[in-house]
């Protein structure tokens, strides 16, 4: 199976509205939404949830009040101030774990004296397998101020996998985090080809560099495609230029289409929305081109090195 990562250097370049587009337009896949951090394609979707399972990821400390004496020992040692001191004149000092702050580190708990505090699992959010309209969804959301997003964008790319091996499905279609942080580098590793979606502004040129670099440091081979190209010809024809010299292939230029803010308020795609406007044209014919790559990939076989 082919595993397609639809990423752009920053938020806000359309690549959501661009990825349920194709969703509308790809036969035979698994959808994985791979922005855990700020997860917006189950909007058009419409996912029905079938399963959702807690994702845990690392320890969270706790303090049995019944059984701590209170000597400190514990706020000294967290080199992540995760520890409240709560003065009480007549009781003495009690301490109290910020379940925000915490890391996880467990020195506390190695080192608490009358072995007080408890090291229960974390519950970092949670991941839905689903089904929409188009087939089957792996979603998930990140508990508020959590982190780990890369482990949990990991975890759902596994998840797509084996849905797409219990299916028969050749593709996964993979809507990337933004950015080119952690969750970014979990979403391309071991990628067959990504989609990269920019918008002609200089931080949008700027930014595409940045993601084709990690692209090229991870082996995936990289397209892209200019959304709301017609906002800035100029910087659009620059994009095109540097494209050019890196021997990147550019698969289409898509206008700005302010239906798109209905279509989302229809829970729609744009091709299913308004499929005549220039727009969704233009996403029809970067899907053409995208799928053209996939099957060129899987009749001559995927790059190697990206493993
Ligand atoms: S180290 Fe243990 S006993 Fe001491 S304050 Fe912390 S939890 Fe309480
Ligand atoms: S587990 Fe680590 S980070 Fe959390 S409270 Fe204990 S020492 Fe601090």
């Amino acid at each position: 199976m082919t595993e397609l990562v639809v990423c752009s250097g920053k938020g806000g370049t359309g690549k959501t509205s661009v990825v349920a587009s194709m969703a509308a337009l790809a036969r035979d896949f698994v959808m994985a939404d791979c922005d855990v951090d700020a997860a917006n394609l189950h909007l058009v979707l419409t996912p029905q949830k079938q399963e959702t399972t807690p994702f845990i990821a690392g320890h969270i400390a706790h303090i049995r009040e019944e059984d701590c004496t209170g000597c400190g020992e514990c706020h000294s040692l967290c080199q992540f101030s995760s520890i409240d001191r709560i003065d009480d004149e007549v009781n003495g000092p009690t301490f109290r774990v910020d379940p925000v702050a915490c890391e996880g580190c467990g020195v506390c708990v190695h080192f608490c004296p009358v072995d007080a505090i408890d090291f229960p699992d974390s519950q970092c959010g949670e991941w839905s397998f689903s089904q929409t309209r188009f087939g089957p969804l792996v979603h998930a959301e990140l508990g508020v101020g959590a982190e780990n997003s890369g482990k949990l964008v990991s975890l759902v790319r596994e998840q797509a996998r084996l849905a797409a091996q219990r299916s028969g499905a050749d593709l996964i279609l993979i809507d990337g985090p933004p950015g080119i942080g952690c969750p970014v580098t979990a979403a391309l590793t071991g990628a067959d080809l990504t989609l990269l979606v920019t918008e002609p502004s200089l931080s949008g040129l700027h930014d595409l560099q940045r993601v084709l670099d990690l692209a090229d440091h991870f082996g995936v081979p990289p397209l892209v495609c200019i959304n709301k190209f017609d906002l800035s010809p100029p910087l659009s024809l620059q994009i095109e230029e540097s494209c050019r010299e890196r021997g990147v292939p550019v698969v289409g230029r898509i206008p700005y289409e302010p239906l798109v803010n209905d279509a989302q308020i229809a829970g729609l795609s744009l091709v299913e929305f308004a499929p005549d406007s220039e727009a969704a044209q233009s996403i029809t014919a970067v899907w053409r081109q995208v799928e053209h790559q996939v099957a060129g990939l899987a009749v001559n076989g995927k790059n190697d090195d990206k493993h």
